[in-house]
């Protein structure tokens, strides 16, 4: 309830006034123009009244003290209303006083405060709904105004019955929560919008990510397939490179061998053993010749001799026998036999043997000449001493002879023997030539093995550089986890190909990692962060349409309870509304009655909340009156003082059904006659029950009704004045 009004400032209340209004009903009197009407736009201006015109004036300044010739113009205009809130009329305030200050400038800007801290005026606006005080002013009833309701078009009727209703704590939800879902409406097309913003450069990042994923995966296989291929490669170059270098070792020993024992073989074959050998053949054979010729020549002188021997005997025995030389038979016959023995030799080319040959048929003719020449004696002697002498001489020869043949034979033993020598030395050289060409044999192969083996080092070599470049390469491209493989401790059979056809395939796939060429980490982080943004609008959306459909329902409900609300405040209105109405007039009924909303009306007044498109028009509301034994057809028909108590019954009647926590009257009672006045103070009594009561007025029904009178003048200096005034002085003061 209604505790102070405090005003300062505002219109003609120059200083600082405190009225208090601890009676149900204060009244408020005094001359005309001494600034009571000013005292209920004070509680207007300080509920948040609007509109200048319903404060009379045109611009927020005309609200602040003016000044007068006597006293300086304020700069700032302020009224505070003090609630008591015990009650807890205002039941989001906490506190058992509610204060609302208001204060304007010359500037025209306007502060609102709630319990001093500054507040917005829609703050204020609620706050009051919730305390069913409304903004329309139904509960202000200022001077002349009293038919305002009768003259207000339909909708305006509606909006203050709705006020009075309390449907405006409705209302402000409903409007609350709409302009929530305008947000949230808006805000899901913003989000819609980003949405379909970032799809395409989610796509972009998504097919940049699976281009680097596809790259990742292949650099994964290049570096499974190289820790496979590394491994076993590895382990191979070790192998093989010690197996290598024992081979070629081993080869190097056995071609050294060789090649020691070859020059073994040089050494030997220069030494003259062969040629002592062939020496000594050549020496015995021309031995053999020399003592082979020497018994040729012997047999010659044999030869010799025998002829001579021969032919000296036949001349000895001729002396002896005939005085003439009997030639006999037998001599002729060997002469004969010499010759072709000579005729024999000369066919070869026996030199000597011809020459012993023709000595002796030389010696075998000089016979016969002797025997037919020489003296019988003394020529025997002498042949016998020839033959003498030629048969020892022939007997020296046979000897030497024999001797020859002994040495002869000597000589052919010594060659056959050193035939034989050089025949097994001989020997001996072909078996050693088979050793020399084995030997040779070998150490070509030796040398053979050691130059390839000697490449397969090199190519080792080679292999192992490439290794290393490999590695490196593999490790740019694939990362270090193509290095980190179990070093193996044997290799797998397999042929060498096997091997190859794994670097074949690393090499493809390198070529392919090279090619997919990837990104880098950071295209992964902005997808991530797309997708999460994206994740997070839909989530965003999501909520927003839950939101959306949780302030429909809010609305949907709201419209309900209005219309609830709405229908039953009516019915309630209407009953109270003929009630007053005929206890005024005696008679007769009154009614609010809904618009036929078929009837589309042209509405001059566009500011109209109603005109909202998309919106369906609320029915505005017609009042229907019957007076009792008149028959009235408009409200323009009625008198002034039925206008007033028409207006009257229903401003009463609306109070009623949800009384406010205080009603301001300004000489409502202006237009009425006595007896009226009288129905007009029981009423307000009445009233007085359910609201707190400030009725300006000159009527003195009116003020015998009143707990409080204040009283209020205006001087010369132009200032009001308040005191509390007695009823007698009140009747007075209101002259
Ligand atoms: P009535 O009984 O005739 O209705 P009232 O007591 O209701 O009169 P008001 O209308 O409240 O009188 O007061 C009007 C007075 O207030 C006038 O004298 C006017 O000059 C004065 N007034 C209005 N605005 C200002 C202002 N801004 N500064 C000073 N005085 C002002």
């Amino acid at each position: 309830m209604l505790k102070r009004l405090e005003i300062a400032g505002f219109k003609s209340f120059a200083r600082k006034t405190v009225l208090d209004f601890s009676n149900q009903t204060t009244a408020i009197v005094g001359p005309n123009g001494s600034g009571k009407s000013n005292v209920a736009e004070a509680f207007r201006f300080a509920l948040g009244e609007q509109s200048m015109k319903s404060m009379r004036g045109k611009r927020s300044e005309d609200l602040i003290f003016s000044g007068t010739h006597m006293s300086a113009r304020a700069n700032r205009a302020a009224v505070a209303i003090i609630f008591d809130n015990t009650k807890r009329i205002f039941p989001k305030i906490d506190f058992d006083e509610v204060a609302i200050e208001r204060a304007v400038f010359r500037d025209g800007s306007s502060e609102y405060s709630l319990n001093g801290s500054k507040v917005r005026l829609r703050d204020i606006q609620e706050l009051l709904a919730a305390a069913n005080i409304g903004e329309t002013g139904h509960h202000i009833i200022s001077q002349g105004e009293a038919d305002r309701i009768l003259l207000a078009n339909p909708r305006e009727r509606r909006a203050m019955l709705e006020d009075a209703l309390g449907l405006k704590a409705f209302e402000f939800r409903k409007q609350e929560a709409e302009r929530k879902l305008e947000r949230t409406d808006a805000n899901v097309k913003e989000v819609e919008a980003l949405r379909r913003e970032i799809a395409p450069h989610i796509r972009f990042l998504k097919k940049q990510v699976e281009r680097l994923e596809r790259a990742e995966e292949l650099a994964r296989e290049l570096a499974a397939a190289c820790q496979t291929y590394f491994a076993i490669e590895e382990l191979y170059l070790d192998t093989e490179n010690v197996r290598v270098k024992r081979e070629r070792e081993v080869a190097g020993t056995k071609l050294a061998q060789a090649e020691a024992e070859l020059k073994a073989f040089e050494d030997r074959n220069n030494d003259s053993e062969g040629l002592k050998h062939v020496e000594k053949v050549r020496l015995a054979e021309r031995e053999l010749d020399r003592v082979t010729q020497e018994r040729a020549q012997l047999a010659r002188e044999m030869g010799r001799v025998e002829g001579a021997l021969d032919s000296a005997k036949r001349r000895s025995h001729a002396v002896k026998e005939e005085p003439y030389v009997k030639v006999p038979r037998q001599d002729l016959t060997q002469l004969q036999a010499s010759i072709e023995r000579a005729g024999d030799i000369a066919e070869g080319s026996d030199q000597a043997a011809l020459r012993s040959a023709l000595d002796a048929i030389k010696g075998a003719i000089g016979a016969f000449l002797v025997r037919f020449t020489a003296p019988a004696d003394e020529y025997m002697i002498e042949e016998e001493n020839i033959v003498y002498t030629l048969e020892s001489e022939r007997e020296v020869l046979g000897k030497k002879d024999q001797e020859l043949a002994d040495t002869i034979a000597d000589a052919r033993a010594t060659l056959e023997r050193a035939r034989q020598d050089r025949l097994a030395y001989d020997e001996t050289g072909r078996e050693q030539q088979h050793r020399l060409l084995a030997v040779a044999d070998s150490r070509a192969t030796e040398e053979a093995n050691v130059a390839r083996l000697d490449a397969r080092l090199n190519e080792l070599t080679y292999l192992a550089e490439e290794f290393t470049r490999e590695r490196a390469e593999v490790l740019a491209l694939a990362g270090s986890s193509a290095l980190s493989y179990q070093k193996l401790t044997e290799l797998p059979q397999e042929d060498r190909r096997t091997q190859e056809e794994r670097k074949r395939g690393m090499e493809r796939l390198k070529i392919r990692v090279e090619e997919a060429g990837g990104g880098t980490e950071d295209v992964k982080k902005e997808y991530e962060d797309a997708v999460a943004r994206e994740e997070f609008l839909e989530r965003e959306l999501n909520d927003l349409a839950k939101s959306a459909e949780g302030l429909r329902a809010l609305i949907a409900d709201l419209d309900v309870e209005l219309h609830k609300t709405f229908s039953e405040g009516l019915t309630k209105v209407n009953a109270s509304f003929g009630e007053f109405f005929s206890l005024m007039f005696g008679g007769g009924g009154a009614k609010l009655v809904l618009e036929e909303l078929n009837v589309v009306e042209e509405e001059e007044d566009e500011e109209s909340e109603q005109a909202e498109p998309g919106k369906p028009r609320k029915a505005g509301i017609e009042i229907s009156v019957n007076l009792p034994k008149k028959r009235v057809q408009s409200l323009m028909q009625l008198s002034g003082g039925e206008r007033a108590l028409t207006s009257i019954a229903l401003i009463f009647a609306m109070s009623q059904v949800n009384p406010p926590p205080f009603l301001i009257l300004d000489e409502t009672d202006a237009a009425l006659d006595e007896a009226n006045s009288r129905r007009y103070g029981d009423m307000i009594d009445n009233l007085a029950k359910k609201s707190q009561l400030i009725v300006i007025s000159h009527n003195r029904e009116t003020m015998s009704r009143a707990g409080i009178l204040y009283g209020v003048t205006m001087g010369s200096d132009g200032i009001s004045k308040l005191l509390s005034v007695r009823f007698e002085e009140a009747v007075q003061v209101a002259k």
